[in-house]
C-alpha cells in the first residue's frame, strides 16, 4: 500500500468538497486528510477513492460515500473519552475515522469475509483502540455494554430495541432508518432509563441492515428482533 503526492492531493481536494458541504469540524477534515481512504478500497482504483461515491467491497458491500461518513461522524460528537460501537464494519474506513478522533471503539460485521480482511487491516494500519468483532449488530455487543454512543452505518427498517438499550444515560445513537430505500438519518438520546428523544436529519441511501449472519445456518429458526418505536 502505497500513498503518493497526487493521493494526498486528490484527499485535499475531498476535504475541501466536504468543507463546502457544511463539515467544519476541524478534527473531521484532519482525519479526511490523515486517512488514506484508498488503503480500504482495491489498490486498482486508488483515484476513485477521493471522489464522492460509494465504492464496491467484498461481499456485494460498499464503503460509504465520503459526505455520509463525515456527517454520520459530525452527528456522533466525537469526544476522546468515548466509548463507541459501530454496527456494519464493512472496509473499516468510518471505523479509522472515529478512532483517529482518540475514541475507543467497538465494531461488528456479519459477513465473515469482510470482518476477517478488516481485522487483518486495521491492525497492519496500527489501529489499536478498535475491536472487531464478528455477529449479528441487531443484537448489539452486551458484552461491552453501555456504550457512549452508537453509530449504524446501514440502512434499518426500523429500531432493533437492543441497541438504544445498550446507551448510557445521556449517550446518543445514530441511525439510518425508514421503510424503503431512502433512509432518514436519525438521532436519537437517551434522556433517561426509559424515555429516549429523536430528531431527524435528512434522507441517504444505504446498503441493507440484514438479521444474523452469513454463517447462520439457513435452517437455523431466526430469534424474533424486538423492535421500538421511539
Ligand atoms: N462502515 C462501513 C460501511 C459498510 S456498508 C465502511 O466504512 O466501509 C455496511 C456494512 O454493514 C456492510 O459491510 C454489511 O455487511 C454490514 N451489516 C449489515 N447488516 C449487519 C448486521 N446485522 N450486523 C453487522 N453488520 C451488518
Amino acid at each position: 500500500m502505497k500513498d503518493t503526492h497526487k493521493l494526498r492531493g486528490l484527499r485535499q481536494r475531498l476535504v475541501n468538497y466536504l468543507q463546502s458541504r457544511g463539515i467544519d469540524d476541524s478534527r473531521i477534515l484532519d482525519a479526511f486528510m490523515d486517512i488514506p481512504r484508498h488503503y480500504f478500497m482495491s489498490q486498482d482504483f486508488a483515484e476513485w477513492a477521493y471522489r464522492n461515491e460509494a465504492f464496491p467491497i467484498a461481499a456485494g458491500q460498499t464503503i460509504s460515500h465520503p459526505y455520509t461518513v463525515a456527517f454520520q461522524t459530525d452527528l456522533l460528537q466525537v469526544k476522546p473519552s468515548d466509548k463507541i460501537l459501530e454496527i456494519g464494519t464493512g472496509s473499516g474506513y468510518q471505523a479509522a475515522v472515529i478512532s483517529s478522533m482518540g475514541a475507543k471503539l467497538y465494531t461488528i460485521e456479519r459477513q465473515a469475509e469482510l470482518y476477517h480482511n478488516t481485522n487483518k487491516l486495521l491492525i497492519k494500519l496500527g489501529y489499536d483502540r478498535i475491536r472487531t468483532l464478528f455477529g449479528d449488530g441487531y443484537q448489539g455487543a452486551p458484552r461491552f455494554a453501555p456504550f457512549d454512543k452508537i453509530i449504524v452505518t446501514c440502512g434499518a427498517s426500523f429500531i432493533p430495541k437492543a441497541l438504544p438499550y445498550q446507551l448510557k444515560i445521556g449517550g446518543r445513537m445514530i441511525i439510518p432508518v425508514g421503510e424503503g430505500d431512502d433512509k432518514m438519518m436519525t438521532v436519537i438520546i437517551r434522556e433517561s432509563e426509559t424515555e429516549f428523544s429523536s430528531e431527524k436529519k435528512g434522507i441517504f441511501k444505504f446498503v441493507p441492515f440484514l438479521e444474523g449472519t452469513n454463517a447462520d445456518q439457513q435452517s437455523m429458526s431466526k430469534r424474533p428482533i424486538k423492535r421500538v418505536s421511539l
